[in-house]
């Protein structure tokens, strides 16, 4: 130590440079303790300050409630705008084909959401089984349509959501969430009261019912609905629900009275707010113009959007043109400009890149 501090104070002199006393090295290397003892602080007071809905919503025993409501439901079921009325508890099925406990097909950090979502961890997405809505096309079929999966009760969906968290995701991503409203609250309950701490993405088809939706407010930090078609007859082609765009268009509204536009933090990680995705399907039958017109009007202008070009002809969908084919570039940079021309200016970046890429 005596011999490195010679040969800085040679060093100084050789150099011209001010000989420091021990005083003097003493002060700067407190200074640089301060200094990096702030920045660590500022970091950590940034990632702690955000505190997801649910937490405070259980912490005034609204949760609870909210769960009761939810329950009761089941038993004559009216949670999505099929209205089937049919007792999930005592076992009969409506058209989702799920009864009183929920149906979990996998779950993992999922890299392939949108960048806010994924972070350097991943989206932590339980893929449910079954859908509410079931497209003819959709892009997960086994899941959606032919029931792959486990049934599982609350203590294990919300042990499910822990190990996510324990993975570092920065969010749990309920992937077709609308039919298992009950469910997830009551394994969220659960795991609230052992440590859950991170944002629920509600990930689903935009069939939802607003009524369904008032229960989730105070609980989902981050809806991510899709809007998939505006014209009606499309609608009742490819999934039987003529009034799926009529529904969207409400449950956007709903969603976006909650949560507002989507907020990222200073890590580029999404923490609140509403993120649409609008698959796009060949020969315009998503109805792009008016999809994106409505979002500028009637939600807003800084609605963060995805616009998705990965369709791909899936379950009954090779037998049905033109959906039995992928989608053209022009395609997809004639929605583009669509969507810009219609005023939304927070268009999804990755998807463009990738296709242009391509381009
Ligand atoms: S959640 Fe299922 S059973 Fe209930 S109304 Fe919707 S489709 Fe029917």
């Amino acid at each position: 130590m005596q011999l490195a501090d010679a040969i800085i104070g040679a060093t100084a002199v050789v150099y011209g440079l001010p000989i420091l006393t021990r005083n003097d090295k003493h002060r700067i290397v407190k200074d640089i303790q301060i200094r990096k003892f702030r920045m660590v602080s500022r970091v950590r007071i940034h990632i702690t300050s955000f505190e997801p809905a649910y937490i405070k919503t259980h912490r005034t025993g609204r949760l609870k409630k909210k769960i009761a409501v939810a329950n009761a439901i089941l038993s004559e079921c009216r949670l999505c705008p099929r209205n089937c009325g049919v007792n999930r508890i005592s076992g009969e099925l409506g058209v989702c084909r799920t009864g009183k406990h929920a149906v979990v097909s996998s779950y993992d950090p999922h890299f392939g959401e949108e960048d806010p979502l994924v972070g350097r961890h991943g989206s932590g997405a339980v893929f449910f089984t079954n859908c509410n809505l079931l497209c003819i096309f959709c892009q997960n079929y086994d899941i959606s349509h032919m029931g792959e999966g486990h049934k599982i009760v609350s203590e294990e969906l919300a042990r499910i959501f822990l190990s996510l968290q324990s993975m570092k995701c920065p969010n749990i991503n309920l992937v077709t969430p609308t039919h298992l409203v009950p469910q997830i609250l009551s394994a969220l309950e659960i795991a609230i009261d052992k440590g859950l701490h991170v944002p629920l993405v509600y990930n689903s088809s935009g069939y939802d019912s607003c009524e369904t939706l008032k229960i989730l407010e105070g609980i989902i930090d981050i809806y991510m609905p899709d809007f998939k078609f505006w014209n009606p007859d499309v609608a009742k082609a490819l999934c039987n629900a003529p009034d799926y765009p009529k529904v969207a268009r409400e449950a956007l509204k709903q969603m976006h009275g909650q949560v507002g536009d989507l907020l990222i933090n200073k890590e580029g990680i999404a923490e609140r707010g509403l993120l649409v995705r609008h698959l796009l399907l060949p020969d315009g039958l998503s109805g792009t113009r008016d999809v994106m017109r409505f979002l500028a009007d009637n939600i807003s202008e800084k609605s963060y959007v995805n616009i998705m070009a990965q369709y791909r002809p899936c379950g009954l969908a090779y037998n049905v043109p033109p959906l039995n084919r992928t989608l053209t570039d022009d395609e997809y940079r004639d929605a583009v400009r669509a969507a810009r021309e219609e005023g939304i200016t927070r268009l999804d970046q990755r998807k463009r890149v990738f296709l242009l890429r391509k381009g």
